[in-house]
């Protein structure tokens, strides 16, 4: 098959994959106890309706992976049948061969002090541990929260890890040698003390790790004072990430009211301007939201920002439960990548890369991520030596039952 019709049938399973990141995935107990998820598949990590564990994410025939999200009425499916998974649409086939990624060893583990590892920090696909540290943001506490984001809807389960117990996790995972970088993110700490917890907790990974360097990001709210960007750099860190969310000032206003009263939006603006130029083109990340703000809006902030070397994350919206967007939808899959096409070409014309990009985020299975990886021509399809298609080769060493 020539290229130009590899990528134009990869364009068409990316599509597929953005209607199951919408509509998300049936999936029965059944074949979710015949994935292996949590024996020898990395399970996920988000709670879903039934009884057994789901593999967190899922590989297509070209090589997309797709977070799981289950969905009991969504048109998708994921079935087991003749010893193979498959994703049907409609009851018809649509995938066959899906792949599952190994589950890591560390995930078997406690700290010293008893918690699981994987409740610590989380392995996502390219190599980064993830870590949650905290589930509260203290926007919540003056009704300030954005209005999308549940992170304070399960107060009963609060947590905030110590130092220790990170530094523990970072260990288990790179003497495994499947982790490669560690991402922070959490919500705001009460009187803004997340500098501090970020810069201990980089120190107490490093000194675990032989004090060697590590990629390695922080999640945060643009300071008061943009000195603390610089300490965090100064910390050990590489990357930072500081979300908008929104680009509109006036629905920036009433969509993430914290950020707004504490902040304000052109003050937000101007900490990633200088959280460039403390850690450098490529090293920074801002999320957004897509389809709260006319996509014209979110397309001129991710153009902006990345004039000045600012990875801008298009996140698909999808409004958690309790919150006051709950139920309204995300725009239609058309919508999103066209959205998503236009963020990777303003990103590239600005002179990022891939390389850039990913390390940029956590999580590398964005829109925009595939599609860097259709132009790249880097997908496992374009059977090349890349180290993603190495990559692949440890997925299909999973043995399912
Ligand atoms: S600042 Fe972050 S954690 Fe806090 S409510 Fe907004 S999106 Fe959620």
């Amino acid at each position: 098959m020539s290229t130009a019709s590899l990528k134009s049938k990869a364009y068409e399973e990316l599509f597929e994959k953005v209607n199951m990141l919408i509509f998300g995935v049936r999936v029965s107990d059944e074949t979710a106890a015949a994935t292996d998820a949590g024996i020898t598949v990395k399970e996920g990590g988000t709670a879903a309706p039934g009884k057994a564990a789901l593999p967190f994410v899922m590989r297509t025939p070209s090589g997309f992976n797709v977070i799981i999200k289950r969905v009991e009425k969504s048109e998708y499916a994921l079935e087991y049948s003749e010893g193979k998974f498959i994703i049907t649409k409609n009851g018809h086939q649509l995938f066959s061969d899906i792949l599952f990624e190994p589950r890591p060893r560390y995930y078997n583990l406690n700290t010293t002090d008893g918690k699981p590892m994987r409740e610590i920090g989380m392995l996502l696909t390219d190599g980064c541990v993830e870590v949650w540290y905290s589930n509260e943001c203290a926007f919540k506490e003056r009704n300030e929260e954005c209005m999308f984001c549940g992170i304070n809807t399960r107060p009963q389960d609060t947590f905030l890890k110590t130092s220790r117990q990170l530094a523990e996790v970072a260990k288990a995972a790179f003497d495994e040698g499947v982790a490669r970088r560690v991402d922070f993110t959490g919500g705001v700490i009460a009187e803004r003390r997340e500098i501090e917890y970020y810069c201990d907790a980089i120190e107490a990974i490093r000194d675990a790790l032989g004090g060697r360097e590590i990629i390695s990001s922080a999640c945060v709210a643009a300071p008061r004072d943009f000195t603390n960007i610089s300490r965090l750099k100064e910390a050990g860190f590489t990357n930072i990430t500081i979300n908008m969310e929104i680009w509109d000032e006036n629905i920036f206003k009433t969509i993430c009211p914290g950020k707004e009263r504490t902040v304000g939006r052109d003050r937000w603006v101007e900490a990633l301007s200088y959280a460039s130029d403390v850690f450098g083109f490529g090293h920074i990340r801002c999320n957004f939201v897509t389809g709260i703000e006319p996509k014209h809006k979110t397309l001129e902030g991710i153009e902006r920002l990345a004039a000045i070397g600012v990875v801008g994350n298009p996140n698909l919206f999808s409004p958690a439960p309790g919150t006051p967007l709950e139920g309204t939808r995300c725009p239609t899959p058309e919508w999103n990548m066209d959205l998503q096409q236009k963020a990777y070409a303003v990103m590239r014309k600005h002179g990022l890369t891939f390389e850039q990009v990913k390390t940029a985020h956590a999580e590398t299975n964005g829109i925009h991520h595939d599609i860097w990886r259709i132009e790249n021509e880097i997908l496992p399809i374009f059977h090349n030596d890349s180290e993603e298609s190495i990559e692949d080769h440890r997925w299909r060493n999973v043995i399912h039952v």
